[in-house]
């Protein structure tokens, strides 16, 4: 260590005085860009507001002069861990060229009685049980934002989802619907009209305590149509359809129309709990969200996220909208055990009745909605939904 302080070091207008306690200069090379030759320079490290401050003396005595860089003006170099130091370290000083320090121990010392706090990205490098932790909690923040965060915020967002819009998308959709899978009903006028006299029966007792949204007020239609197998499905707005194999269905298991409102009930309960809009809403919500979180990564990842997404809360959907179908037949003052009937006997029936062509398309009425026993249990037994 040098004894003697050159006088620029002693003298300099903005001195050690305020350092509380001055730690032992450095050795250092100071290249300050203009000319090929290095000075020898000595360094102190001293804690400034926003991290440590580096001081510079040029101890050429020819050219005695004391310079102080803040914390922005230094281009730090990484810390190292224990064990990896490097031979020698180099400091960037942006327009004032860099500094090459010899003693890499004696500098990263320096540093850290100056209050430097090593950044994630080193701790990372030095204790892989954090880089593990940091991993683990962006995964589940993910998995989180997948699960929760998507479908909570398309539910408040599918507040503003005019209903006209909706209107218009199951417009097309039925359209398209129409013109691939399903041809007219050819069920009797009289039995499509004693049909529709029970479902406005049923939709009068759809009262303000049973809606998801109370401002929505779906304009609910049901048609009849062939094709499909047996099924029921409901689209945004309030469009209903039941296939006429459904009907002939619940006829052949000597079940009653109660079977056939319940299941209505239940496409009600889609309706009003806006399923089909919060789902498309919810790939907008996902696509925007994955690309803030993971910028441009991967579409694979995004589209195996949505698949494992819709999944999931299709699941949830179906029994959101089962206890609303329990409440509403409940008020109605109907049973609800023949819907689980016509329920179960669809999920038995349909493996070895449907042709292969036939499946897998768009009103496939299990996959939509899957007959679990528990789900047939719930709606045979009438057990009541919290809330
Ligand atoms: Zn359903």
């Amino acid at each position: 260590m040098p004894s003697p302080m050159p006088p620029a070091w002693t003298s300099s207008a903005d001195t050690m005085a305020e350092t509380v306690s001055p730690a032992a200069p450095l050795r250092a090379k100071w290249f300050n860009g203009r000319s090929s030759r290095a000075r020898d320079v000595l360094i102190v490290l001293e804690a400034g507001r926003r991290g440590p401050a580096l001081h510079l003396h040029v101890v050429d005595l020819a050219h005695a002069a004391s310079r102080r860089f803040e914390h922005d003006e230094v281009e730090w170099p990484p810390q190292w861990s224990a064990g990896r130091a490097p031979a020698r370290v180099t400091v960037a000083l942006r327009d004032h060229g860099s500094l090459e320090i010899d003693q890499p121990l004696a500098w990263q010392q320096a540093l850290q009685s100056a209050g430097a706090r090593p950044g994630l990205a080193q701790r990372m490098q030095t204790h892989w049980p954090v880089l593990l932790g940091v991993l683990l909690v962006a995964v589940l923040g993910l998995a989180a934002f997948y699960r929760w965060g998507t479908p909570w915020a398309a539910a408040q967002l599918t507040r503003h989802v005019p209903l006209e819009w909706e209107r218009g998308l199951s417009e097309r959709a039925m359209e398209q619907i129409d013109r691939a899978w399903l041809k007219p009903s050819q069920l009797p006028a009289e039995r499509r009209e004693a049909l529709q006299a029970q479902f406005r029966a049923l939709l009068a007792r759809l009262e303000p305590g049973l809606k998801r949204y109370p401002a929505y007020a779906p304009r609910y239609e049901l048609h009849f149509r062939r094709g499909l197998g047996p099924n029921a499905f409901a689209l945004p707005g309030g469009t209903l359809v039941m296939t006429d194999e459904l009907v002939e269905d619940a006829a052949r298991q000597g079940l009653g129309d109660d079977a056939l409102l319940g299941v209505l009930a239940h496409e009600i309960g889609h309706v009003e709990h806006r399923h089909g809009t919060r789902l498309v809403v919810e790939q907008g919500v996902l696509n925007v969200g994955l690309g803030l979180a993971l910028g441009d990564v991967s579409s694979v990842v995004t589209l195996a996220s949505t698949t494992l997404t819709s999944l999931a809360y299709r699941r949830q959907h179906e029994t959101e909208s089962d206890c609303f179908a329990l409440a509403l037949m409940t008020r109605a003052q109907r049973p609800t055990a023949p819907m689980a009937e016509l329920l179960l006997g669809l999920s038995h029936g349909q493996g070895d009745q449907t042709e292969p062509a036939q499946r897998g398309g768009l009103g496939d009425w299990l996959s939509t909605h899957p007959a679990t026993p528990e789900r047939a249990e719930r709606l045979k037994a009438g057990i009541p939904c919290k809330g």
